[in-house]
């Protein structure tokens, strides 16, 4: 598909909320790649601490967490996957406010990101991937083939996590809810190692305002035109 017939590796970044995960999970479908969520990677970092009595700031415990984590993503037809942390599914746990509150200062840890940049990069190691999260352009993966930053406004990014927590049964006011997003993002752009920022060879999709659809046929118009008008293969059920 690209280079010489290798698949493509395609970095997708940007703030929470911004739909980058349904984004890159409906791209990995449709051009039949493998979804790495790294988002979801880091949140079972926090996940596991908070299980463990470990503190989020405490670098030196999460550095000493690392040494024998075993983390891995299982693929489902679906396109999701289940997350085991040492053989625990945590799937189901990874969305919980105590992790999204805990998971800024657990990124921050050069341990943590060290662990989880190994991870990603060995997962992309032999092309056909979409990995979505913060750094993924800047610093995973700097050759992707293919880079898109996504963002929204902070009122749409904030009410659509806002909907999502409704929807989970989770109770919160559509004022906390920006006033977390708004602290994650500071937390992400303002982090010493590797912050949220846009590679300068990526390109912006703003989701304000458009459809889930839109963005996808935004994004495989920006790949088909590179690609010189190839079209995508037909949709498949699931990652490869
Ligand atoms: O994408 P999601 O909101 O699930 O990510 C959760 C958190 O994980 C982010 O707020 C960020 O602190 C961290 N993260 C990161 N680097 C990535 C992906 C996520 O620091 N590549």
């Amino acid at each position: 598909m690209t280079r010489g017939g290798r698949r493509p590796v395609i970095a997708i970044d940007g703030p929470a909320g911004a739909g980058k995960s349904t984004l890159a999970r409906n791209l990995a479908r449709r051009l039949r790649l493998l979804y790495v969520d790294t988002g979801a990677m880091y949140r079972a970092v926090a996940r596991h601490a908070l299980d463990r009595g470990v503190a989020a700031d405490d670098a030196a415990a999460l550095a000493g967490l690392m040494d024998d984590l075993d983390l891995r993503l299982e693929p489902k037809p679906n396109g999701r996957y289940r997350v085991l942390v040492n053989g625990r599914d945590v799937t189901g746990r990874l969305r919980d406010r105590d992790v999204t509150r805990a998971v800024a200062l657990v990124s921050q840890v050069p341990a943590v990101r060290e662990k989880l940049v190994q991870i990603q990069r060995h997962l992309a190691r032999g092309g056909g991937v979409v990995l979505d999260g913060r750094d993924i352009g800047t610093r995973v993966l700097p050759d992707a083939d293919f880079k898109f930053f996504v963002t929204a406004s902070l009122e749409e990014r904030a009410a659509r996590r806002y909907r999502q927590l409704r929807r989970r049964g989770q109770a919160a006011s559509l004022e906390e809810v920006l006033a977390e997003v708004r602290e994650r993002d500071e937390a992400d752009m303002n982090r010493a190692v590797s912050p949220l920022r846009k590679a300068e060879d990526a390109v912006v999709i703003d989701t304000t305002g458009i459809t889930v659809e839109e963005a996808l046929r935004r994004v495989l118009a920006i790949i088909e035109a590179r690609r010189g008008g190839q079209a995508p293969p037909a949709q498949s059920g699931g990652p490869a």
